[in-house]
């Protein structure tokens, strides 16, 4: 994005979790004033690669740390490591670029209050929430009835639920229209993922427009070129359109509440297409119910959905269970859910230790009786 419009942004900072290498090479290139690394055991390599006058920070605060100075913070860390730096950059009265869904749906009502400060503002940076948050701009909040969100459906659109029993680790990380991580794709696989936009979808835009569960809904669309849909109450169906390119994204972030500069994924309407809508299969893939379920409970509930998921998945990953299996971990996990409030970070932090521990156990029984 940097790249693609010289002169529009300078980068401030950059960190990274482990990625020693990506890092300074951006940093050559760059040159932001500061650097941050998770690892602290990095730290050494991370200054002697960097130019020289660069601020070097280390240690399991140092992203948080540098969220505080930029303009906008585009928040990309994976899974629910990325709350400090979305409780940073808000709490400094930030624009945050939010594509670390996790923290968003683990920690809510913790957000919601940091969201609150003045000067603060989340723009989505995940496709679906950005394609609702341009739809709602044709329209006034209280006008909304309804959100649906688009899934692609994944690698296993239409198979029965019989025949995914046998699934490999390969099979579910071929996604068919967008390359991510291994973690998120198999989320895509179970239909995890659209669940848990679910219920980013309801903390981003139900304060606003004040819709409920209710007015989610989940369409399959495996073309993945509408990216999202808004209904007014005239019955208007508002959409967001292009070719999967998540710099499109990434792009409305940064520069809203302008348009970016360069086109991203734009379509070519010279040659002929098809859109097709489904609705999605629950039997088959009963982890989007399982996502409905937390999100209406509400509290920590979504915390350990989220803590549950991460758990089951790397599990899966690693060939310990079955992918079938990732949402019995999860149902069973939720099924002890001890009904406490999120009153602060430290106490969804608990409830994500918690969940962990749980959900391992029950990998564990799931292991051990295979
Ligand atoms: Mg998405």
């Amino acid at each position: 994005m940097v790249r693609a419009e010289p002169g529009r942004y300078r980068v401030v900072a950059l960190g990274a979790n482990r990625s020693v290498e990506a890092l300074a090479a951006q940093a050559k290139e760059l040159r932001p004033e500061r650097v941050a690394i998770s690892d602290p055991a990095l730290e050494r390599q991370l200054r002697q690669a960097v130019p020289g006058g660069t601020e070097v920070l280390a240690g399991p605060g140092a992203l948080a740390a540098i969220a505080a100075g930029a303009d906008v913070v585009v928040n990309g860390v994976v899974g629910f490591a990325g709350l400090p730096v979305t409780l940073a950059a808000l709490e400094a009265g930030k624009r945050l670029a939010l594509a670390n869904k996790e923290s968003l749906i683990a920690a809510g009502p913790v957000v919601q209050r940091a969201r609150a400060t003045p000067g603060a503002e989340i723009i989505p940076v995940d496709s679906e929430h950005c394609a609702v948050h341009q739809c709602l701009r044709s329209g006034a909040a209280r006008e909304v009835r309804r959100i649906v969100l688009t899934a692609s459906g994944g690698p296993f659109r239409g198979r029965p639920a019989a025949s995914l029993r046998a699934v490999t680790v390969e099979d579910a990380l071929a996604h068919p229209t967008w390359r991510m991580g291994p973690k998120i794709t198999v989320d895509s696989s179970t239909l995890m993922n659209k669940g848990l936009e679910v219920i980013e979808a309801h903390e981003l835009f139900g304060p606003a427009t004040g819709i409920g569960y209710d007015a989610i809904d989940v369409v399959v669309h495996p073309q993945s070129i509408v990216h999202s849909m808004v209904e007014f109450r005239d019955g208007s169906i508002v959409a967001q359109l292009s070719e999967p390119d998540m710099r499109l994204p990434i792009s409305y972030a940064l520069a809203y509440p302008e348009r970016g500069g360069v086109e991203f994924g734009a379509l070519d309407w010279s040659r002929a297409r098809s859109l097709e809508f489904e609705p999605p299969d629950r039997k088959a893939f009963p982890c989007l119910d399982l996502a409905y379920r937390a999100g209406r409970a509400g509290g920590t509930a979504p915390a350990w959905l989220n803590a549950a998921n991460e758990v089951a998945v790397q599990a899966f990953l690693d060939g310990l269970v079955p992918w079938t299996a990732i949402a019995d971990v999860i149902e069973e996990t939720l099924d002890g859910h001890d009904g406490t409030e999120p009153t602060g970070p430290d106490v969804v932090m608990e409830a994500d230790r918690i969940a962990r521990v749980r959900a391992r156990q029950a990998v564990e029984r799931r292991f051990a009786s295979r």
